[in-house]
């Protein structure tokens, strides 16, 4: 890794190029494809029949393969017959390859030097170069470049240039192969592949669910004679050219993708025919001008410390990139569209960790994300249905129409904290911009009719005289079947309130909502005697989880080296749980209580969720324990990039990759978000390491930029109305275009 603005892969190592594949995702919002290189490996056969089954996924293993194409275009579901509705992998465009006296390029078997592939992340540009000497001792320099256009989300351009040291005859094949599978299976239930002219490829593919997808490819090389070849799902073009020594030459390819879920519909030869004016140079400054937008809006600096910088860069990229604009039919999916472990699904992901980076930096495409749960309210009112209950009810793991798809019953029918957190979302939604009327509008149906759904799903125990919430599973999924889970407690109280608030507009009557608002402030939220939060009733009386004797190898998993009984039985906790509350509510909660939390529950914490570190680093940090802080900040740093690990091979950590703003903004710089305070406001603490931290903000409406630095913090107001803004607990009015800058209190 190198520099504040790449990642770098240098040599080429077969053991990580799936890694990589993850990591060097491209996107434009509307299409994602995964880092796989153009020329692809020998013996990694991409059309292997497997049958996935239920499983936990943390600890689920995936079949070897030394790499895995991955073509996403979000929304396009079809139903898998034992893990229902998945995210289909698309044919695979990329397809480019040179082959010099009768050897194919391929980077495991032949000789190669200089090997080089950077992923510039401010432009969004993935550029490979290597030496490439033949078995028959011919050297060339082969470069490959790509990217997938910011502006014209469904086009991808690619471009090769090969140079040769002594004269070489070069054949360069193209193509797009169809033969794919998704998690083992086949959606595609017709591919019609057709030339497009001399030098394209039309490529057409029904889905089983019956989604069309277009692709057509067209190569852009001078007086080329491209012959076209077709087998099974796979269509190629091949030429052939002279190379004189010294010389060049350079292939572009250029393929659009379209689909009959289209907003806008159209077919891939226009998109191609409207960009087909322009240079690979033109469009790429396009493209890099429209990612440079993106930066300025939303760029993390973090200086003295270039390891982070990159990594928060890295995380930035993604979740800029894996944003579809414009359209709440779809949200972002847990692995980022750049792998499908987890089908391609929406989790309570959404609200609680990637909603926060859009709101406080592009309010237009959080606005999406939150839609995205209004407009799958049909969804969530069948669910509640299937579950016998009035309302709405919104899924574990949704797909696109909001149905539930989780295949394993724990957390389909346990979790249901994520109806709460939808609500959470709406209302942060509101807060962060200002826009109360949100709540009034479609959305306050979701309010209403997940509560009517609590308000079924609570119980009165006997003797008790307060309502529960029985039979739960909180954000710590180790706990499956729990009572009075205090993060679910508290969501749910809040969520009720909302809806006795905003109830009129989703037409709920008077006595309902003060029936909504009466339940509320009855949920309870239990201690121990010692005043600890309590996760949930039972955690106390669980076994110990002898994490010494059962948990040896630290670099795997917990859940992989113990049975599932054991995790349900044991007081081990997969991620942050009362933790996580905390870090949402940090004013209903004393130092003390969070402390004597941390102390209780951070011994039992295995962190096997990539969502447990980011939060611990929050919590740390507002607790003013820097050091703690800073030992999660990196272990959730490290996540994606610690390639020899694994890394993103299955796909981005994404909510990982939001929770590092997160850990930036609402940790180090101590921002309380919208939903904890009125007032803009900052209690910094940075890391030893760090010398400066800044960032924007979007405040209700207001932009921001925030300076800290370890002896001041600096608050310059880009909007035309002053802002309050609170610095460790020292409140001003900074006017429009001006900076304030607080001393730090020593
Ligand atoms: C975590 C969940 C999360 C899901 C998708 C699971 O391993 O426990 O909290 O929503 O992954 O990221």
């Amino acid at each position: 890794m190198h520099g504040d603005w790449s990642i770098v892969e240098s040599p080429f190592r077969v053991e990580t190029a799936r890694a990589y594949e993850g990591l060097f995702t491209l996107g434009s919002g509307y299409l994602h494809v995964r880092g796989s290189l153009e020329e692809h490996l020998c013996g990694a056969p991409q059309n292997l029949a497997y049958t996935r089954v239920p499983a936990n996924v943390t600890s689920e293993k995936f079949p070897r393969s030394k790499v895995r194409w991955g073509t996403y275009v979000p929304g396009v579901f079809a139903r898998h017959p034992l893990l229902n509705n998945e995210m289909v992998n698309l044919p695979f465009f990329l397809l480019l390859v040179p082959i010099v006296d009768g050897e194919r390029l391929d980077c495991e078997r032949c000789r190669i030097e200089d090997y080089r592939r950077e992923l510039h992340l401010n432009t969004a540009t993935l550029r490979r170069s290597l030496r490439w000497r033949t078995a028959r001792g011919r050297a060339l320099t082969v470069t490959f470049e790509r990217f997938i256009s910011a502006v014209r989300p469904h086009l991808c351009v690619q471009r090769m240039v090969l140079r040769a040291d002594t004269p070489a005859e070069v054949t360069v094949e193209a193509g797009i192969d169809a033969d794919v599978r998704t998690n083992g299976y086949d959606h595609l239930a017709s591919v019609r592949l057709t030339p497009a002219g001399p030098d394209g490829i039309h490529c057409s593919v029904r889905t089983d669910e019956g989604d069309m997808i277009e692709m057509e490819t067209r190569l852009r090389t001078p007086s080329a004679a491209w012959c076209y070849q077709a087998r099974r799902r796979t269509a190629r073009l091949a030429a052939a050219f002279p190379l004189r020594a010294g010389s060049e030459l350079t292939v572009e390819k250029r393929t659009a993708v379209t689909t009959s879920r289209d907003l806008q519909p159209a077919a891939p030869a226009a998109c191609l025919e409207s960009a087909a004016g322009l240079s690979f140079e033109e469009l790429h400054e396009e493209h890099a001008a429209a990612w440079r937008r993106r930066w300025e809006a939303c760029d993390v600096i973090i200086e003295g410390d270039p390891a982070s910088q990159l990594a928060m860069r890295v995380s930035l990229y993604h979740l800029m990139r894996a944003h579809v604009p414009g359209d709440p039919r779809v949200a972002i999916d847990a692995k980022g569209y750049a792998g499908e472990a987890y089908w391609g699904r929406y989790f309570w992901d959404t609200e609680m960790f990637l909603l926060p980076f859009f709101l406080y930096t592009d309010p237009e495409r959080a606005r999406t994300l939150v839609d995205f749960r209004v407009q799958s309210l049909p969804g969530a009112r069948r669910n509640a249905a299937r579950y016998g209950y009035p309302g709405a009810r919104y899924a574990w793991e949704s797909d696109d129409a909001g149905n539930e798809c989780c295949p394993n019953w724990q957390y389909a029918d346990h979790e249901v904290h994520v109806t709460a957190d939808v609500a959470y979302g709406l209302l942060h939604y509101a807060r962060a911009t200002g826009d109360e009327s949100y709540l009034r509008g479609a959305a306050a149906e979701v309010l209403v009719d997940t509560a009517r759904y609590w308000m079924r799903r609570i119980d009165w125990r006997e003797g008790d005289g307060y309502p529960s919430l029985l039979g739960v599973m909180g954000p710590d999924e180790y706990t499956p079947i729990s009572s009075n889970n205090a993060y679910t407690n508290r969501l749910v109280a809040l969520a009720l309130e909302a809806a006795a608030e905003y109830g009129a507009s989703g037409g709920a009557s008077r006595e309902e909502c003060a029936e909504f608002a009466r339940i509320a402030h009855l949920l309870p939220i239990l201690r121990t005697a010692e005043g600890v939060v309590l996760q949930c009733e039972e955690f106390g009386r669980l076994a110990e989880p002898r994490f010494e004797e059962l948990w040896r190898d630290r670099s795997q998993t917990f859940a992989a080296q113990v049975s599932q009984e054991r995790l349900y039985r044991s007081k081990c906790l997969k991620q942050a749980d009362v933790i996580m509350l905390m870090a949402l509510f940090p004013h209903e909660f004393t130092d003390e209580e969070v402390r004597r939390a941390w102390e209780y529950y951070l011994p039992y914490t295995t962190h096997d969720s990539s969502l447990s570190a980011g939060v611990h680093a929050i919590v740390a940090a507002r607790l003013g324990a820097v050091d703690e802080a800073w030992r999660f900040w990196k272990m959730s740093r490290d996540i994606d990039l610690d390639v020899a690990a694994g890394g993103a091979a299955e796909g981005i950590h994404i909510a990982n990759a939001a929770a590092a703003w997160q850990v930036a903004v609402f940790g180090f710089a101590g921002m309380r978000s919208a939903m904890q305070s009125d007032v803009l406001s900052l209690e910094p603490r940075l890391p030893e390491a760090w010398s400066r931290l800044a960032f924007p903000v979007c405040w209700k409406g207001q932009r921001v930029y925030v300076e800290v630095w370890r002896d001041r913090t600096g608050v310059t107001n880009r909007s035309h109305r002053p802002l309050e803004v609170i610095v460790a607990g020292c409140r001003r009015t900074v006017g429009p275009g001006t900076r304030e800058v607080w001393e730090a209190r020593s």
